[in-house]
């Protein structure tokens, strides 16, 4: 959600601060802003809306530095360019960029009044400064290290000192915050894409610790004020992994990476054992005899992610055979849910940073239990705080709506069910012919995409309709689930994804020839009641679409509109059905002319609960 960004070096802070804040658009956000220092004085420009906006109101020879920069996603206090970001202090000696929330804003807010201090903003973040600059007395770290005591609540922030232009401070609690080392020149952000253009060499701050900052030095420095060592690392991606292209959207080219995303989730075959008819995953840090004392799992997640739980949970059952539950994150975490010591739980997260998965592993690990992560963002919170993991390896993500993170989520949960169920249940021809279906998906996907025209007549045929149904059974419930909230989130049309088994307890009130039912039906153990379901839509009268792979006659005599995946085994069936999903929620978006890469109240990452 929201970003932040810093710089300090040599060159002017202000274009580098601009193309950072274009990088971190696609993370969600209402407004952005800009503060710099200029021959020891504080400019600070901001502006509602888009970053196109905030450019315009910027002098054309805009200089400066160090610099701090924003994009809001506003939690206090209305969308204006007052509350937009960077805050200065009362005394402009201060400024601050901000993401997060400060629980106990409110009673500073007040004794810093009743001192006599005025306020320019509705926003919690505006204390920050004005706290820092009460106890700026000469030394900053100290001022911003007193001010830190005082604050409760989440923050991921970078303090500019007016009088002091050579150095930058950041300080982390809950939200993402990356050090990046240049040449004679630091950044510090939220995210790595913002640093990508300038260097790949990149340090984590964590929770509780500050950085201070010079344009050739660095010095992290925990609660007790001692001095931590940090280790470097570089980042994997490259630079037109964050460009669009010649998509016009980066929805449209994640959707079309899949058949190369898959493949880098099975590592290309690196993490698959074809002669054992198994895989194998570095990084669990578990070994397999441990796996032998595990009895049952809990995957979590939210949106996107939880719907590659759900199929997690799936698979993990049917081949594991262990007993799994898929949990929304949010509700497990204040749950007074179980947690015993031969329990797995898996938190599944794109960025590594969504607060709630977070939040929900960070307590099941302080009850004892033993959470492995399922992450694509390397180095993210996620991914350090877990007990061990699997990176995706699906590259960044820059459409809000996520795509190849899914499918490529679902790909790991299935070398996890195939490795722990080669364990425990499978014998090896099985767990071959999973393998060897496994390395077929890329090419079908492949062949779904370049029939992605025909999706696209369907998305014309049905652009108007203002309320759709997805239903699925077995593992294509997830999916239905999926293609729902895929449409809701890029279309804004209402659609909600059932059980097909569920329909008759309710949801059939809703079916009517205004709302068409889209469903997804693939041979195996619930098809033929998948078929009766069909028939029961059709008898009142609802437009069916289908996505399917099976040439039953039935199905299509049924369907009104039908796309025909490629056949695979049931299991596997979600790495195909989703595509047309996420192709017909995409066209219908761009026919609608909807903002398809940043939907309208969405954000990329969701750093607040
Ligand atoms: N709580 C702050 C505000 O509403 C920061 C929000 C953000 O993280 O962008 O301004």
């Amino acid at each position: 959600m929201c970003g932040i960004i810093g710089y300090i070096g040599n060159r002017n802070a202000a274009p580098i601060l601009l193309e950072g804040l274009k990088r971190l658009e696609y993370r969600g956000y209402d407004s952005s802003g800009i503060g710099l220092i200029k021959r020891k004085r504080l400019a600070v420009y901001k502006k509602e809306g888009k970053i196109a906006a905030l450019e315009r109101t910027l002098p054309k020879d805009i200089s400066g530095k160090p610099g701090i920069a924003h994009t809001r996603w506003a939690t206090h206090g209305q969308v204006n360019d007052i509350n937009a970001h960077p805050h200065a202090s009362f005394d402009n000696r201060v400024a601050v960029v901000h993401n997060g929330i400060i629980d106990n804003y409110a009673p500073i807010k007040h004794k810093l009044k009743q001192d006599g201090i005025s306020f320019r903003s509705e926003t919690d973040s505006e204390v920050i400064a004005n706290l820092i600059a009460r106890h700026y007395q000469d030394d900053p770290e100290v001022a911003v290290q007193n001010a830190l005591r005082q604050l409760e609540g989440t923050y991921g922030l970078i303090v500019l000192f007016t009088d002091n232009p050579d150095l930058l401070i950041g300080a982390r609690n809950g939200s993402p915050l990356i050090v990046g080392v240049g040449e004679k020149e630091m950044l510090l952000a939220s995210d790595v894409s913002a640093m990508l253009a300038h260097t790949k060499q990149v340090f984590y701050i964590e929770d509780r610790e500050t950085v201070v900052l010079q344009k050739d030095s660095y010095k992290t420095v925990n609660t007790e004020n001692s001095v931590v060592d940090k280790t470097i690392e570089k980042i994997e991606w490259e630079l037109d992994e964050i460009e669009k292209g010649d998509y016009h959207h980066f929805m449209l080219k994640e959707i079309c990476e899949q058949p190369e995303t898959i493949q880098r989730a099975y590592g290309g075959g690196g993490r698959l054992l074809p002669d054992f008819g198994t895989s194998k995953l570095g990084g669990l840090n578990l070994g397999k005899q441990d796996f032998f004392e595990i009895d049952s799992v809990i995957t979590m997640g939210m949106g996107t992610a939880y719907y590659a739980a759900m199929i997690g949970s799936y698979l993990l059952e049917h081949m594991a055979r262990l007993p799994c539950k898929a949990e929304r994150a949010s509700e497990l975490r204040y749950r007074n849910a179980i947690v015993k010591k031969n329990m797995l739980f898996f938190a599944v997260s794109q960025s590594g940073e969504t607060l709630d998965t977070l939040s929900a592993m960070r307590e099941i690990q302080h009850r004892g239990g033993r959470v492995l992560g399922i992450c694509n963002v390397v180095g993210s919170t996620i991914a350090r705080e877990s007990d061990g993991g699997v990176y995706i390896h699906a590259g960044p993500e820059i459409a809000v709506a996520s795509t190849k993170a899914f499918t490529s989520q679902v790909t790991v949960f299935l070398l996890l069910a195939i490795m722990i169920g080669r364990m425990r249940d499978i014998p090896a021809s099985l767990g071959k012919r999973y393998i060897n279906e496994l390395t077929t998906i890329p090419g079908k996907i492949a062949f779904i995409l370049e029939r992605k025209a025909e999706i696209e007549q369907l998305a014309e045929k049905y652009s108007k309709a203002r309320s759709f149904l997805f239903l699925g059974r077995g593992v294509s419930y997830p999916v239905a689930m999926e293609g729902a909230l895929k449409l809701k989130e890029v279309s804004y049309i209402h659609a909600e994804g059932f059980s097909a088994g569920d329909i008759k307890h309710g949801p059939i009130a809703l079916v009517n020839e205004e709302t068409p039912s889209l469903f997804i039906a693939v041979e195996g153990e619930t098809f033929d009641k998948t078929l009766g379901n069909m028939e029961e839509i059709k008898a009142r009268n609802g437009r069916i679409i289908t996505i399917t792979n099976s040439d039953n006659e039935r199905i299509r005599e049924l369907s009104d509109d039908i796309f025909v995946v490629p056949e695979t085994n049931e299991l596997l069936s979600p790495l195909l059905t989703v595509v047309p999903l996420q192709l017909f929620a995409y066209f219908i978006a761009s026919i609608l002319g909807k903002d398809v890469d940043q939907p309208r109240n969405l954000a990329k990452t969701v750093t607040v609960e």
